[in-house]
C-alpha cells in the first residue's frame, strides 16, 4: 500500500535487502529529547502569556510566538532525531519538502495557540483541536521523513505507524489541557507542574518520532551495497540545530518572563493609580463634605472662610473693594417650633435659592454658616452696590413662598462691613458685620446696616456688662425687683402685682431689663436671674403678708429658655417653701413663643407647675403664633394682651375690634384677661366696656420698688372707695403717674414684638 508516498509494510517487495543495522546517535537522541521538552515548556509558558495578555494585540502576538516556538522545536527534535538516525546507506533531504513539513507543523502549533486563547474551551474542542494538531505532527512528521533520499526506499508498519499517529494525538489534547489547567495560577507549585507537564510532553512528542522511526524499514534494492555515513557531520549538524533552537526558545521564554515582569509591574502601577484616585475621590468627598453644607449645597462657614482669606488676600495685593454681609432670617425659630424641622429645612433650601438667586452667579460667593445665618462675600467699587444687592435680597426674600400648606413670607436682617474701611482681616470684617447684623436686629429687624465704630463700642460694652452681671449675680449685688401693680376692674383694687428687674450698674444707673436679659440669656446667665427673681418675689411676698398685704399676687416673667429646664418646678416648689408663701399667690408669666418651643416638654413642666398650684399667664399675647388649638391644651389661667394692641386705642378701630375678640376668646376659655401698658383713661373705659378683667400699666403706676409700693397701692385703692363707678375718673388731671416712678427713663416698648395677629 503506498500513500503519501510512503511504502507499507504489507507491501514488501519481493526482492530487496532490509537494512538492519539501522541506529541512533545516543547523544542526539537526547538531545532532541532535551528540545522537545524545551519547545514544550515555551509553549505552555507562551499559552499562560496569551492567557493572561489584556490586549488582543499582544494576544496575538504571543500566539505566534508560542505557535513559532512549538512548531520549530517539534520540527528540530523531528530533524535532530533525524540526524541521531544512523543507516549504512548515504541519505539526502529535499529541500522543499523538508520545509513543507515545517509549514505542516506551524500550522498544527498555530491551531494548538489559538485554541488555547480561548477563554473557556470544552472538552469537545480540545479533542477537536487534538485530533487536528496531532495528525498535523504526524503529518509533518511523516512529510518529514518523505523528504529523505537514499538509494533505500522506506517502508512503514501499520500498526507502529498508526500508535504514533495517536501518541501524537493523545500528547496534543494532553498539552492542550495541561496549557489550558496551567494559564491560571502561580507559585512554585504551579512551576513544579509546568516542568513536569513539559518533561511529560516533550516526551510525548518524542516518543511519537520514534515510534515513527521504529516502523521504519529501508529496503534497498538487491544489488546495491550498504555504504558507512559520515557521522561527525549528522552530529555537528544536530548539535547546531539544536542549539540554534534552544537560543530561539530560551528568548522567547526569556522574553515571555519579561513581559511578565512588565505585566505584573503594570498591574501594581495601575493598582497604584487606581488607590490613588480612590484616595483623591476619598479626599474630594470629605473635602466637600468638610466645606459643603449638606442641605443647601452652599459652601459652608470653612469653605467660606478658605475663599474668603484668598479674596482678601487678592484685593489687598490688586486693590479694590469687598463686602461681607450676613443674612438672618427673622424669626426662623418659629417655624422650626411650630411647624416642625423639616418644614424649616425645606424653608432654608428655598431662603438659600432665593440668595442665590439674587446674586452675581460667578463672583459672589454665598454661604450658609449654619441654623438660619447665611454670609455672602461681594467684590464691588463702592457701598451702594452693597446696599442695593442687600436691597435686593431682602425684596426677594418678601415673595411669599408656599410650605407644609400654607403662605408665608419671611423677612431678613442684614448687617454689611466693608474692606478695607471696617476691617482688613477675615475675623475682623466677620465680626463686624455680625455686629451690624446685631444692630439691624436690634432696631426691630427686617433692615440692613452697614458697620460703623459706634457698634464696635456696644459690643465692648456688652461684653463688659456681661462680666458685670455675673459678677451682680454671684454676689447678689445690683440687682433689684421693682413691682407694677394690676388692677381688677370686678373688684376695683389691685389683687396683683407683676415682677420687674431692674439692675443698678455701679456706672450706668438704673438698667431696665431689655439692656441685659438678652445678654443672659446668650451667655447661659438666664436661668441664675429668673432663679433670684424667683426667690426674691417669693421673699417679697412674705414681707407683704407681714403688711397686711396677704391678698396680693405676684406675676413672675420667666424667659422662654428656662422653660426647657425640668428642674424648674422643683426650684418654684423650693422657692415658695422656703420663702413659707401659699404657691396660689404665684403666678408664671411665659410670653406666647416659649410656649411654641418644644410644646410636647413645655406641656409636662407647666402640667407639673400647676399641680403645684402656681398660676399660669401667656404674656405678650397676640405677637405670637400661637393657636387656640394649642391654648386649649395648655393648663393657663391669664392671658395678657400685648401692649401693640393697645397703644393706638382709640384711634384704631381695627385693633379694638381684635381686643375684643380676644378677651371673647379667652373668656369661652375660661382665662382671665390683662391688658398691659394702658396709658389713657379712654384706653381704660374701652377695655372696662369690653369686659376685661384687669388692667396694668403707666395709667395706674409705673414699676415701683417694693418699699415705695405702699402708698402707691394706698392712693389706687382708696380712689375705689371714694369713686366706686370708675377708680380713675377723679384722678383724670390731677392723676400724675410719673410721681410713682423713680426710675430715670421710660422703659422702651417690648423689643422685638412683630404684630402677627392671628384672631382677624
Ligand atoms: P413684659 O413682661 O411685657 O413686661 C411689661 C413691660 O412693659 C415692662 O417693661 C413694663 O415696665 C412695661 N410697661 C408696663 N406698663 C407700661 C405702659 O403703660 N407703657 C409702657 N410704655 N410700658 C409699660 P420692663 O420692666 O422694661 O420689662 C421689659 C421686659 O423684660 C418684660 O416685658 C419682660 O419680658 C422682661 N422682663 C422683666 N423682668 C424680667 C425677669 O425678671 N425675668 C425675665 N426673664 N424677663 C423679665
Ligand atoms: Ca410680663
Ligand atoms: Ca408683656
Amino acid at each position: 500500500m503506498e500513500w503519501l508516498g510512503l511504502q507499507f509494510v504489507t507491501e514488501l517487495p519481493e526482492s530487496g535487502q532490509v537494512i538492519l543495522n539501522c541506529s541512533h546517535n545516543p547523544l542526539l537522541v537526547l538531545v532532541a529529547y532535551l528540545v522537545a521538552c524545551a519547545a514544550s515548556f515555551a509553549t505552555l509558558d507562551m499559552a499562560e502569556r496569551v492567557g493572561h495578555a489584556e490586549e488582543p494585540r499582544s494576544q496575538r502576538l504571543w500566539r505566534w510566538i508560542g505557535a513559532t516556538c512549538l512548531a520549530g522545536g517539534i520540527w528540530a527534535m523531528h530533524f535532530i532525531g533525524m540526524l541521531a538516525f544512523q543507516a549504512p546507506i548515504d541519505i539526502q533531504y529535499d529541500l522543499p519538502i523538508t520545509l513543507f513539513s515545517l509549514l505542516i507543523a506551524l500550522l498544527a502549533s498555530w491551531l494548538a495557540m489559538h485554541t488555547l486563547s480561548e477563554s473557556q474551551p470544552s472538552l469537545v474542542l480540545y479533542l477537536k483541536t487534538a485530533l487536528v494538531i496531532g495528525l498535523g505532527i504526524a503529518g509533518m512528521h511523516y512529510v518529514g521523513m518523505a523528504a529523505m533520499q537514499s538509494a533505500a526506499t522506506s517502508y512503514y508498519d501499520p500498526g507502529l505507524f498508526t500508535l504514533s499517529v495517536v501518541i501524537a494525538i493523545g500528547a496534543s489534547f494532553a498539552a492542550l489541557w495541561v496549557a489550558g489547567y496551567l494559564r491560571e495560577g502561580s507559585g512554585l507549585l504551579h512551576q513544579i507542574l509546568k516542568y513536569s507537564a513539559a518533561l511529560i510532553l516533550g516526551a510525548g512528542i518524542f516518543s511519537m518520532h520514534f515510534t515513527g522511526m521504529a516502523a521504519l524499514k529501508l529496503i534497498l534494492p538487491e544489488a546495491s551495497t550498504p555504504t558507512l555515513t559520515a557521522e561527525t557531520s549528522h552530529l555537528q549538524l544536530g548539535l547546531t540545530v539544536a542549539l540554534i533552537t534552544l537560543l530561539i526558545l530560551g528568548s522567547a521564554i526569556s522574553a515571555a518572563l519579561a513581559d511578565k515582569k512588565l505585566q505584573h509591574k503594570e498591574h501594581d502601577l495601575r493598582r497604584v493609580n487606581a488607590l490613588l484616585s480612590q484616595l483623591d475621590q476619598a479626599r474630594m468627598s470629605l473635602q466637600q463634605v468638610a466645606n459643603y453644607d449638606a442641605l443647601t449645597n452652599l459652601i459652608n462657614r470653612r469653605g467660606f472662610n478658605q475663599i474668603f482669606a484668598e479674596k482678601l488676600n487678592q484685593k489687598a495685593i490688586e486693590g479694590g473693594m469687598l463686602a461681607v454681609m450676613f443674612l438672618d432670617i427673622d424669626h426662623f425659630k418659629r417655624i422650626n417650633d411650630s411647624l416642625g424641622h423639616d418644614a424649616g429645612d425645606a424653608l432654608l433650601k428655598v431662603i438659600a435659592d432665593h440668595i442665590k438667586g439674587s446674586v452675581r452667579s460667578h463672583e459672589d460667593v454665598v454661604a450658609r454658616f449654619g441654623g438660619d445665618e447665611f454670609c455672602i462675600l461681594i467684590g464691588l467699587h463702592d457701598r451702594e452696590e452693597a446696599r442695593s444687592m442687600a436691597q435686593r435680597i431682602m425684596q426677594k426674600m418678601k415673595e411669599p413662598i408656599e410650605l407644609a400648606g400654607r403662605r408665608m413670607v419671611m423677612t431678613t436682617s442684614i448687617g454689611i462691613s466693608l474692606f478695607p474701611d471696617d476691617g482688613t482681616t477675615c475675623e475682623e470684617l466677620l465680626k463686624h458685620a455680625d455686629l451690624a447684623l446685631y444692630q439691624s436686629k436690634g432696631a426691630g429687624r427686617n433692615g440692613l446696616h452697614f458697620f460703623n465704630s459706634n457698634l464696635k463700642n456696644r459690643a465692648t460694652m456688652e461684653l463688659q456688662l456681661e462680666e458685670e452681671l455675673r459678677h451682680a449675680l454671684r454676689e447678689e449685688n445690683g440687682l433689684m425687683l421693682y413691682y407694677q401693680p394690676i388692677f381688677e376692674l370686678k373688684t376695683g383694687k389691685v389683687t396683683k402685682l407683676e415682677a420687674l428687674i431692674r439692675w443698678q450698674h455701679p456706672v450706668n444707673g438704673l438698667l431696665t431689663p431689655d439692656r441685659f436679659i438678652s445678654i443672659a440669656e446668650n451667655n447661659g446667665l438666664i436661668a441664675e436671674l429668673d432663679n433670684w427673681v424667683l426667690r426674691r418675689a417669693c421673699k417679697d411676698l412674705g414681707e407683704l403678708s407681714r403688711h397686711g398685704c396677704d391678698e396680693l399676687k405676684i406675676a413672675w416673667n420667666c424667659s422662654p429658655l428656662n422653660l426647657g429646664r425640668e428642674e424648674l418646678a422643683d426650684e418654684i416648689e423650693n422657692a415658695l417653701r422656703t420663702a413659707g408663701v401659699a404657691p396660689e399667690r404665684l403666678e408664671l408669666e411665659v410670653t406666647e413663643n416659649a410656649l411654641m418651643g418644644n410644646i410636647a416638654n413645655t406641656l409636662v413642666l407647666l402640667r407639673q407647675i400647676r399641680a403645684l398650684g402656681v398660676s399660669l399667664s401667656i404674656d405678650d399675647f397676640g405677637t405670637g403664633y400661637s393657636s387656640l388649638a394649642y391654648l386649649k391644651r395648655l393648663p393657663l389661667n391669664t392671658l395678657k394682651i400685648d401692649r401693640s394692641f393697645i397703644i393706638d386705642i382709640p384711634n384704631a378701630t381695627a385693633d379694638m375690634e381684635i381686643v375684643q375678640a380676644i378677651i371673647v376668646m379667652a373668656h369661652t376659655l375660661h382665662l382671665q384677661v390683662v391688658t398691659e401698658g394702658v396709658e389713657t383713661l379712654e384706653q381704660y373705659e374701652f377695655l372696662e366696656r369690653s369686659g376685661c378683667d384687669f388692667i396694668q400699666g403707666y395709667l395706674l403706676s409705673r414699676p415701683v420698688p417694693l418699699d415705695e409700693l405702699r402708698p402707691v397701692l394706698e392712693e389706687i385703692n382708696q380712689r375705689k372707695q371714694s369713686h366706686a363707678v370708675n377708680p380713675l375718673i377723679l384722678a383724670r388731671g390731677t392723676f400724675a403717674p410719673a410721681l410713682l416712678d423713680p426710675s430715670p427713663k421710660s422703659p422702651a416698648p417690648h423689643a422685638g414684638a412683630s404684630i402677627v395677629r392671628p384672631i382677624r
